[in-house]
C-alpha cells in the first residue's frame, strides 16, 4: 500500500512513527531511494539538534544513510521548497521541529509533492511528542512501526530512556540530545517511568 503512494500526482503527506530503534530512518531512505530510482527529484531535511551520527545524513543504526541538508529552523527549509524544483519533500526526526512543519508540509502536499515525515510518535514518558499528533492526523497515510522491545523481545512501541541504570523521571525534560543517558525500545508492559 506505502508504495502506491508514489504514484500519487495530487499530492500526500506520508507519516513514518514509532519509538527509537523501530526503523523509521531505514523506511524513509528505502522510500528516498525508491523515488530517486524512478528519476524524482527529492530534497531531504533534518533538524541539526540530532548530532549523534553524520550531521549531513539521514543515517539508521544500521548504518544506511542518504543525503540530507540539517536545519536549525522550518524557515530554511520554507526558502528551498519555495525556491527549487522538487518532486519529494522528506524529513527525518521531525518530533525535534516546531509545529511550523505542518504548515510546510501541508502547502507542498496542496501543491502536489509528495511528503514523506518520519519521527518518534511518543516521548520518553510515552505521552503524544509535540506535533507528531498533529502530523498523523492531516497524513494520507501512516505507517506505525515497532522494534523488539529490549526486556520481553515483544514488539516495542515506545522508547525507555535510562539514567544511571534506572528509568527516568516523569518530570525530565522531553528532549535531551547528547546527554549521558541511554534509550531502549520497549513494549507497554515493559516501558517504565518513575514519578
Ligand atoms: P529508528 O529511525 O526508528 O530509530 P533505524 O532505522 O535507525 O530506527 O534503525 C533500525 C535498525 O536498528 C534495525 O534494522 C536494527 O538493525 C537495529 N536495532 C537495534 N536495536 C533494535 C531493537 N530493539 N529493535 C529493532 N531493531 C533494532
Ligand atoms: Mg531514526
Ligand atoms: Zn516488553
Amino acid at each position: 500500500m506505502t508504495d502506491l503512494m508514489e504514484y500519487t500526482k495530487n499530492g500526500s503527506i506520508e507519516v513514518i512513527v514509532g519509538p527509537m530503534y523501530a526503523g523509521k530512518s531505514e523506511e524513509l531512505i528505502r522510500r528516498i531511494n525508491r523515488a530517486k530510482i524512478a528519476g524524482l527529484k527529492v530534497v531531504a531535511f533534518k533538524p541539526d539538534i540530532d548530532k549523534r551520527y553524520s550531521v549531513s545524513d539521514i543515517i539508521s543504526h544500521n548504518g544506511k544513510k542518504t543525503k540530507c541538508i540539517p536545519v536549525k529552523e522550518i524557515s530554511e527549509i520554507n526558502k528551498i521548497v519555495d525556491n527549487e524544483t522538487f518532486d519529494i519533500l522528506a524529513v527525518d526526526e521531525v518530533q525535534f521541529m516546531d509545529e511550523s512543519l505542518i504548515d510546510t508540509c501541508q502547502k507542498a502536499a496542496d501543491s502536489g509533492k509528495r511528503v514523506i515525515c518520519s519521527g518518534l510518535d511518543m516521548d520518553f514518558r510515552g505521552e503524544p511528542f509535540r506535533t507528531v499528533p498533529n502530523l498523523m492526523a492531516i497524513a494520507e497515510h501512516v505507517t506505525k512501526l515497532t522494534a523488539v522491545c529490549m526486556v520481553c523481545k515483544m514488539p516495542a512501541t515506545r522508547t525507555q530512556r535510562i539514567v544511571n541504570g534506572k528509568p527516568a523521571k516523569y518530570t525530565e525534560p522531553i528532549i535531551l540530545v547528547g546527554a549521558t543517558e541511554s534509550y531502549e525500545a520497549r513494549c507497554r508492559k515493559c516501558h517504565k517511568v518513575l514519578e
